[in-house]
């Protein structure tokens, strides 16, 4: 499991900004380092645990980008078409003979150049006379048509990077070096509580006061997207003893252990105090709305966050808190998240010194400019507003208001996971 010392989360200011959050997660959070090895289909979204650098050239030999006739540049026509007999026929995966000056080689897409040659004359472009020999027509540029060995990736060039985070296109570049299996980092174990005398669990009985537990499932499915094996370690009650006791018993177990609710700083909130009591207890107010105080903790050297309860603060200080701690435990290399600019559909005042995320979808407007429309309602506990909107659009600390046709920055629910 990860051990982390009980002073990495420590900071010195009142009020954090997301940045200084995030930058001291990545400073300070030490990867858990173990790996294993994964068939290629089962690579998609793993962190990579070592350099791939390339064991052949891509493409591995010169061949042919099209249907056509193999030629020496010596003998390209220059200024009048010229004929040429057809001394051979490469398809494909066959080996090619080699040419003579002065003589042509039908080829086929993918195939080797035949040695002696090295640009290809589309078939579109030349006819065959009735002698058989192929009319090439002048001004084709000598090595046209031609991909050379390695002129994708060089053999020896590291074409994926320690820490990258496999995508589909990953896996095919592996896939072409004729790797089978990848050096991953194992997935990480997260465990995930939900507090509140006030939630049941879909599927038991609820009382007239409760409500259905909702946060768990989101942040199982969110840590489930970011490459988490997940522990539902169901729902505390508001109650400092009990609480700190299950945080204890558990920590050994996890790299990392999830909390919502509790952590504000009410007579009922119970996690920061239970936290105290289990190991060690960082409260961050950061300056983000939605999003109240977050907990960052250190309980037998797993930590711990502790999320707000509010269904909309608890997925947008997941986005900022969890998931680069997740990230930075699993040694992946830091991807700050990059909102795309979209011009804002709605106006919008608020404070300056702290950054607010607004829900939002996207349209085309008009003029084919993709427009950004906020959701009508605000509150921090709607779940349909994460359930009918597309996104989220960022508004920095220095922004105090916002009016329709404004440049804002979107970022998509799917670009966050
Ligand atoms: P808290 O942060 O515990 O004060 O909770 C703030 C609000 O979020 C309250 O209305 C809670 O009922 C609600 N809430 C807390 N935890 C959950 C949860 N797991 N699922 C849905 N709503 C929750
Ligand atoms: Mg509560």
């Amino acid at each position: 499991m990860a051990q982390l010392s009980d002073d990495c989360f420590a900071f010195g200011g009142p009020m954090m900004s997301v940045d200084e959050a995030v930058a001291i997660i990545a400073a300070r959070v030490k990867p858990v380092g173990e790996t294993e090895a994964v068939a290629l289909v089962d690579a998609d979204g793993r962190i990579l645990a070592g350099d791939v650098a390339a064991p052949l050239p891509l493409p591995p030999f010169m061949n042919s980008a099209v249907d056509g006739y193999a030629v020496s540049a010596t003998d390209l026509p220059a200024s009048a078409e010229r004929a040429l007999p057809i001394a051979g026929r490469v398809q494909a995966g066959a080996p090619a003979q080699p040419a003579l000056p002065g003589q042509a080689v039908r080829i086929f897409t993918g195939a080797p150049m035949p040695g002696g040659t090295d640009t290809v004359f589309m078939q579109e472009d030349v006819r065959i006379d009735d002698a058989g020999n192929v009319i090439l027509p002048p001004g084709l540029k000598p090595g046209a048509n031609v991909r050379p060995a390695g002129e994708d990736i060089a053999r020896g060039h590291v074409a994926l990077a320690s820490g990258r985070r496999l995508r589909p296109q990953d896996i095919a570049v592996a896939a072409a070096f004729g790797l089978t299996t990848l050096d991953v980092v194992r997935r990480l174990r997260v465990g995930v509580f939900s507090t509140g005398d006030e939630l049941a669990a879909p599927g038991s009985a609820r009382t007239e006061a409760q409500l259905f537990d909702s946060n768990r499932f989101m942040l199982m499915a969110m840590l489930r997207r970011l490459g988490c094996e997940v522990g539902d370690l169901g729902i505390l009650r508001d109650e400092r003893a009990g609480l700190a006791a299950a945080l204890k018993q558990v920590a050994r177990s996890f790299d990392l252990i999830l909390t919502t609710g509790g952590v504000s700083t009410g007579e009922e909130d119970h996690v920061k105090a239970g936290i105290e009591q289990a190991g060690s207890l960082v409260l961050w107010r950061m300056a983000i709305k939605p999003g109240r105080p977050v907990a960052m903790g250190i309980i037998d050297g797993t930590p711990l966050i502790g999320l707000p309860g509010n269904p909309v603060a608890s997925f947008v200080t997941f986005v900022h808190v969890v998931r680069p701690t997740v990230l930075a435990l699993s040694g992946a290399v830091p991807s700050p998240l990059l909102p795309m600019p979209v011009r804002a559909a709605f106006s919008y005042k608020k404070k300056s010194g702290r950054r607010e995320y607004v829900r939002a979808s996207l349209r085309r407007a008009a003029d084919g400019a993709l427009e950004a429309t906020k959701f009508p309602r605000e509150g921090a506990g709607l779940l349909s507003s994460l359930v009918e909107t597309d996104g989220l659009v960022e508004l920095g600390e220095t922004v105090v208001q916002v009016e329709p046709g404004d440049a804002v920055g979107f970022l998509g629910y799917a670009d966050l996971l």
